[in-house]
Parts: structure tokens; C-alpha cells; sequence
């Protein structure tokens, strides 16, 4: 089958879009449009400036074109990437700095624009945010088609591959995944990127698979050359011998067999062997994922993130706004409940545009966010939780505050919660006088004081994403120590040890919510702690659903216990894997 007599290299990456894939190579090479330089007659001035009136309109007509494409084709949440882009070309100071150059200098417009784009990107770049980075990549995107429209350059090789092809880009723009052609597409390999960039976003949900972060591959592959892409793995095997073919094809046979195992069991109960049930719930971050929460049988939804409906809006979405969301939701899913955890803003989830609020700062993940803004900047908390508690009478819906370090926070949040409710009393407006309020254990001073904010709450919910990186003391979005981040540290299992033992004294719920509880290789080891529920991504529901099926809770109980008496995260990570393995069948 390969016809090249080259050996065998591997490649490792990070894995970004599950599958597995078998081609020949197409490299993309995304070339700067040249941009040539000369002054414009004075009298042809007026029609320079015509000219770049229409490249921004056909600019603008291509990205509605594509954008209108992505949501049919894709999804609306894909699609409002290019929202952005738009928002580019609307973009006052741009625009009218590459008029006012162009007058100044009177050189062609291509030069003015692409002097004043280039040091937008520049700047942008340069900035410690990673929101404002990605804005650079935007800005660098539309930039690039302005320039290709000005110089009547035709579009990128990428929506035209000649035969079925595995894309390896040093980047891959949210315009070149767009204008992917999907058909013939079978992997991408990206030299650098993260496992939440655009193209990633877009790779996932056309379910091709994705390799990201293979540093320099685009200089050591040709076009033409054969390679299988691992999307589970993360790797990249160049030039696969006939063996590795052979193992990568009883693989891929696995995997099928196991993707069709996990659809039966989809619409099955929750229970385990020992007739324990188990309670599965869904994070969603956008009130459409109800959807995909529904068609997973999510008993409810664990975690919805509502900083996602303030994040990417240029102003505060009103009380009746988020209503409407909330409560869409809320009937969507009733008469399951709906946890509706409050503004978890700052940190990685900067509001952009409001530096008002948000004042820059060193060290974001420690500092101005969650709860300590809404506590900070009440009138928005209170109109948040009238929202809430509005959509409270449309079906069970359930408060949870982020980020609370001790009790006084929470007895700080349940005060602005009462004047809440005092506030829609007064106006007449319904809602649920015994909903119930959460906190979410992520801090590690939250957790060692459990006992104490248990006497605050009706139920706690761990979010382990923030608990490891504040335990471990490690960035959770910083590559460089990854390896570090590791949810099996003897310290997590002791602490959630003592959270859920002095939760149940109390007669309290634990929930887990953070990426832990979606994966099948934990999820036994939480339950055998004694966790009472998993929220994760609709999507992990299945498969989390299956191992449930497969095990019985007093193996759970046993591993756990084993677990705690171990000394090392890789022992113990060992030890799960072993206890998932041998109750996956992937024949
Ligand atoms: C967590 O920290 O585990 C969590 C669920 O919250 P987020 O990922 O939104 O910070
Ligand atoms: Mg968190």
C-alpha cells in the first residue's frame, strides 16, 4: 500500500479531534499576500478610496457567505466566529487610519492598509490576554482577504483539494477551516495551535481528526507522502509501515465497534451491575446545547457556565435578556433540574472590551473573578440572580455561586440572593421560594472548610479544573507543565475525601462538574469516593454511561480505597486505567 521505501517516523502531538485517519499528504502553505508599493496619481485619489470601499463590501459578502454556511453546515456557536471577523471590518479606527494614511502619504491603499493592519496585529499580539491574541489572528485573517480582494487574488487551495488528503498547516486560519473542503479533508495536523483554536472547534464538530502542536512537520513532509493521523493518541506516524497499517486498522474496526456499543446504550438507565443508579448531568455553556444535553439523557443539567451569554457581547446582557435564557433552558429540561452556576468572570474569562470592570492584572487566575466580582459589583449579581430566580418558576432550577473561598463569601452571596427575591416579591413576579443554592468547591480553602460552608448550602459541586490547578499549583492552561496537571495526586483524593465525608454528615450532595467526572478512566474512582453525581459534556455522556453499566459499585468503593492508599498520581492513574480496561470491551 505505501509505496514510499522511507522508514517509519513518529510524530507526537497533542490529540485535538478524536479519529483516526490514513492518507497521503497535502501541506498547506498559507503565503502573505505580497503587497507592491506605489504612489497613487492626486486625481485617481478619490477612486483609490472607491476601490477600498468595495474590497471591504465583497470581504464582508464572503464572510456572511461562509458564516451562514458554517451554521447550516456546522452549528451556530461555530458560525459566531465570524462574527468577529465581521466586526473587523466595521472596525472604526482601522478603517479610518488606513483613509487617513492614504491622504497623508497618498501610496497605493493595499500599502496603507496593510502598514496599519500589521501593526494592529502587532500590538494585539503582543498583549498578555489570550482573548486579545486571538483578536490578532482575526484581525491578521480579514486582513489577508481585504488584501487578496484589493489585489483581485482568487481564494485559498483549501476549499479546492484535488483528491482526498491528510492538511498539514503551520496554521490554519478560522477562513481556511471554513472553506475547508470537507469532503476532502481526512485529518488535520497543525504545526502549532491549541486544543481550543478555531480550527480545532471547526475540525471536532465535522469530526475529522485533528493532531495539533507537531512544532515544525510542515518542513519535514512533502506532498504526496503517506501518514496515518491519531486522533486519540495524538500522533502522527509519517511513512507507516505495513504492521502499523495492520495495527491501526484493528483499531480503527475497535473503535467503530465501541462508537456503535455506546449509541445502544444511550437511552439505558444509569446503573450499575450491583443495581446501584447513578445521576448523569450536562455542562452546557449556550442555551442550545440543551439539545444535545436532551438527546444524551442528561437527568438534568450539572453546570451551566452563564458567563458564555456575557462573554463576546460588546454590553451587559439585561435582566429580561438572560430571562429568556435562563428560562428557555429551564423548560427545556424540566422537570429535570438545571444548576445555574453565576457569573464565573476574570481569569480565563475575561468580559472584553470592559476594562472598567476587569482592570488588567498579573496573576488573573488568583485575582478579580467569580465571585469576589459579583460580591464587588452587586447591582449586576442581584440582576443576575432575578433572572434566575424569574426562570425558577418555570421548573426546577438550582443556584451555584463559583470560586467561594470560606463561608463569609456565601453567606455574603445568599444576602444579595434575599434581596433578590425581596425585590421581585415586591414587584409581584413569581419564583421559587425553596430553590436551593450551591457552592462550588474549587478553591482549596472552600474545600478544608467544607464542614463549615456546608451549614450554608444545600449541595456543593467540585470543580475539579480549578481544585487541581489551585491544589497542584499548576496553570491548567499553561502547556509548558501539562504533564503536571495531574487529577490522580494523592492530595485531590484526600481532599475530596474529607469534602464529600463532611458534606454527607451534613446530609449535602457532591457533585463533581469538572472535567474529571466526563471521563471514563475517573468517573469509577469519584463514585467509589462517594461522589453523588457527574456533570460533564453531553458528548462524554455515553461512553461514562457505558463503564457505569459495566461496573459495580462496590469494585468502585474497593478501587477507591486502594487509591487513597497509594503514594504516587501515576500509581493510582494506573490503577484506573486497569479498572476501565477490563470492563471495555473493544472487540
Ligand atoms: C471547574 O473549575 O472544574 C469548573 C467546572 O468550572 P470552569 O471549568 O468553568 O472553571
Ligand atoms: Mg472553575
Amino acid at each position: 500500500m505505501d509505496p514510499s521505501p522511507k522508514t517509519e517516523i513518529t510524530v507526537q502531538g497533542i490529540a485535538a479531534s478524536q479519529g483516526i485517519a490514513y492518507g497521503q499528504i497535502f501541506v498547506y502553505v498559507q503565503n502573505d499576500v505580497e503587497v507592491p508599493s506605489y504612489q497613487v496619481e492626486p486625481e485617481k485619489r478619490i477612486d483609490e478610496v472607491a476601490r477600498f470601499d468595495r474590497a471591504l463590501v465583497v470581504t464582508r459578502q464572503q464572510i456572511t457567505k461562509i458564516k451562514n454556511e458554517v451554521e447550516k453546515n456546522i452549528g451556530p456557536e461555530e458560525a459566531a466566529i465570524f462574527d468577529a471577523h465581521l466586526m473587523v471590518l466595521e472596525d472604526e479606527a482601522l478603517i479610518g487610519e488606513t483613509i487617513r494614511a492614504f491622504e497623508a502619504s497618498g501610496q497605493n491603499i493595499e500599502t496603507c492598509f496593510h502598514q496599519v493592519s500589521s501593526r494592529y496585529v502587532q500590538a494585539f499580539s503582543e498583549i498578555d490576554d489570550e482573548y486579545l491574541r486571538e483578536r490578532a489572528g482575526d484581525l491578521r485573517d480579514v486582513a489577508q482577504r481585504v488584501l487578496q480582494n484589493l489585489l483581485g487574488q482568487a481564494e485559498n487551495a483549501l476549499s479546492r483539494l484535488a483528491d482526498q488528503r491528510i492538511v498539514v498547516a503551520s496554521d490554519i486560519t478560522p477562513s481556511d477551516s471554513a472553506s475547508l473542503d470537507r469532503t476532502a479533508a481526512l485529518a488535520l495536523v497543525i504545526d502549532s495551535g491549541s486544543k481550543t483554536s478555531h480550527a480545532v472547534i471547526v475540525a471536532r464538530s465535522m469530526k475529522v481528526p485533528a493532531v495539533v502542536g507537531v512544532r515544525n512537520l510542515t518542513q519535514r513532509v512533502h506532498n504526496g507522502d503517506w501518514a496515518i493521523v491519531d486522533g486519540y493518541d495524538g500522533v502522527v506516524i509519517l511513512n507507516p509501515s505495513e504492521s502499523t497499517l495492520f495495527r491501526y486498522g484493528t483499531i480503527q474496526e475497535q473503535k467503530k465497534s465501541f462508537d456503535a456499543q455506546l449509541l445502544e446504550v444511550n437511552r439505558l438507565p444509569a446503573i450499575t451491575l450491583d443495581g446501584v443508579p447513578v445521576t448523569l448531568l450536562a455542562n452546557i455553556e449556550k442555551v442550545d446545547e440543551v439539545t444535545r444535553a436532551k438527546a444524551y439523557f442528561a437527568q438534568g443539567i450539572g453546570l451551566y457556565r452563564t458567563e458564555f451569554l456575557f462573554i463576546g457581547t460588546s454590553r451587559m446582557p439585561h435582566e429580561q435578556e438572560q430571562f429568556v435564557a435562563y428560562k428557555t433552558v429551564v423548560e427545556a429540561m424540566a422537570p429535570e433540574p438545571v444548576i445555574i452556576r453565576t457569573l464565573d468572570l476574570g481569569g480565563d474569562k475575561p468580559l472584553a472590551g470592559k476594562s472598567d470592570l476587569f482592570p488588567k492584572e498579573n496573576n488573573p487566575f488568583m485575582g478579580f473573578r467569580a465571585i469576589r466580582f459579583c460580591l464587588e459589583h452587586q447591582d449586576i449579581f442581584r440582576e443576575q440572580l432575578r433572572a434566575i430566580l424569574m426562570a425558577s418558576a418555570f421548573g426546577k432550577v438550582k443556584i451555584m455561586y463559583p470560586m467561594v473561598s470560606g463561608t463569609e463569601e456565601m453567606v455574603r452571596a445568599n444576602a444579595v440572593l434575599r434581596e433578590a427575591m425581596a425585590e421581585l416579591r415586591a414587584r409581584g413576579v413569581p419564583y421559587d421560594e425553596k430553590v436551593e443554592v450551591g457552592a462550588m468547591i474549587e478553591i482549596p480553602s472552600a474545600a478544608h472548610t467544607a464542614d463549615l460552608l456546608a451549614g450554608e448550602c444545600n449541595f456543593f459541586s467540585v470543580g475539579t479544573n480549578d481544585l487541581i490547578q489551585y491544589l497542584l499549583a499548576i496553570d491548567r492552561v499553561n502547556d509548558r507543565i501539562a504533564h503536571l496537571y495531574e487529577p490522580t495526586h494523592p492530595a485531590l483524593l484526600r481532599t475530596l475525601r474529607f469534602v464529600i465525608d463532611e458534606a454527607h454528615r451534613q446530609n449535602l450532595p457532591v457533585g463533581v462538574c469538572g472535567e474529571m467526572a466526563g471521563d471514563p478512566i475517573f468517573a469509577p474512582l469519584l463514585l467509589g469516593l462517594g461522589i453523588d453525581s457527574l456533570s460533564m459534556s453531553p458528548a462524554w455522556l455515553p461512553a461514562v454511561k457505558y463503564l457505569i453499566r459495566a461496573m459495580s459499585m462496590a469494585d468502585a468503593r474497593a478501587l477507591a480505597a486502594q487509591a487513597m492508599g497509594m503514594r504516587s498520581p501515576k500509581e493510582i492513574f494506573a490503577l484506573c486505567d486497569a479498572f476501565y480496561r477490563a470492563r471495555v470491551r473493544m472487540d
